[in-house]
């Protein structure tokens, strides 16, 4: 039954986990803004399509995997939307890989939850709308090694403050005169270890294949971890829980948007706010 998959948002983690998808032999098509990427997947022999809603009329299955809330909004019930031409929807399964807030994930699969299937009609062949946020950078995306998870807000915050502790204490160490190498080897074997630390380190030419190895470029956006950050404050306020630690991070993110790295990856922290060596 999931042959046919559509995937929509083929940025850093879509075109890798829709490659994926094609290598373990589902049919695609695709739909993205971007019109480079689509070109690309054309000349892949992949199908493309020009709205979400004509990728829903060719798909079985229909995976999202855009940048925030306000896009998966525009996706599902936008003109052209996935939802599209009234209560009949082909899909029977919608699956939402991005990491948005929780209301709009349950606002957009009550409203699915109000459809029907096309092909069998009988209210009680109702298409599924899942939450499927993933955990993993590029890197996993590309080797279809992610985490599918729920909880994705509370795992952000926690990267979010081992990324920003890990920056901090190699620029103390730094200056105290111990090399970032030795530092990181010393952390790896003692209790700082973390995945900050030891697979996505921040310092530019300590690791191969991270993004602080090709200048913070093709990992996860600073803005993409600001908008996190934003949902975990706001989920925090709601749940009545404090947050120190979450709020300044929120505010370290926000201003590295600010002064213009929000396309670079998130663990430029360390070079443009913690080391001291910005432009
Ligand atoms: P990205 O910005 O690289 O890709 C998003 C893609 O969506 C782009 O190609 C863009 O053109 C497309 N898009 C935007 N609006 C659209 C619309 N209305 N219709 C069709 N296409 C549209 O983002 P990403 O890094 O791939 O992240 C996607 C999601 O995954 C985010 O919610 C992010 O928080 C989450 N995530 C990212 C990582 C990471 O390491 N990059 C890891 C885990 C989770």
């Amino acid at each position: 039954h999931l042959q046919n998959v559509g995937f929509i948002g083929l940025g850093n983690m879509g075109s890798r986990m829709a490659n994926n998808l094609i290598k373990a032999g589902f049919r695609l098509t695709v739909h993205d803004l971007n019109s480079d990427v689509l070109e690309m997947f054309s000349q892949m022999g992949v199908p493309t399509k020009k709205t979400p809603y004509e990728v829903s009329e060719a798909s079985d299955v229909v995976i999202t995997m855009l940048p925030n809330s306000a896009h998966v909004i525009d996706v599902y019930t936008g003109p052209n939307g996935l939802l599209h031409g009234g209560k009949l929807l082909r899909p029977w399964l919608l699956l939402d890989s991005s990491t948005i807030d929780p209301e709009t994930s349950r606002n957009l699969s009550a409203t699915v939850s109000n459809y029907i299937l096309k092909e069998k009609k009988g209210d009680w062949e109702k298409p599924f709308k899942l939450d499927a946020p993933v955990s993993g950078s590029v890197t996993a995306a590309e080797a279809g090694t992610l985490t599918f998870m729920a909880a994705k807000i509370c795992n952000n915050l926690a990267l979010a403050v081992s990324m920003l502790g890990i920056s901090e204490a190699l620029a103390l160490g730094q200056s105290l005169g111990v090399s970032a190498r030795t530092l990181t080897n010393i952390f790896n074997c003692s209790s700082a270890r973390c995945w900050s630390s030891d697979a996505y380190n921040p310092v530019p030419g300590l690791m191969e294949g991270v993004p602080s190895s090709r200048d913070y470029n093709g990992g996860f956006a600073s803005k993409l971890m600001a908008k996190d950050l934003n949902l975990a404050v706001e989920s925090a306020k709601l749940a009545g829980c404090k947050y120190p630690l979450t709020s300044q991070a929120q505010k370290i993110y926000t201003e590295l948007c600010s002064v213009g790295h929000e396309a670079k990856d998130f663990s430029c922290a360390f070079h443009h706010y913690y080391s001291g060596m910005d432009e």
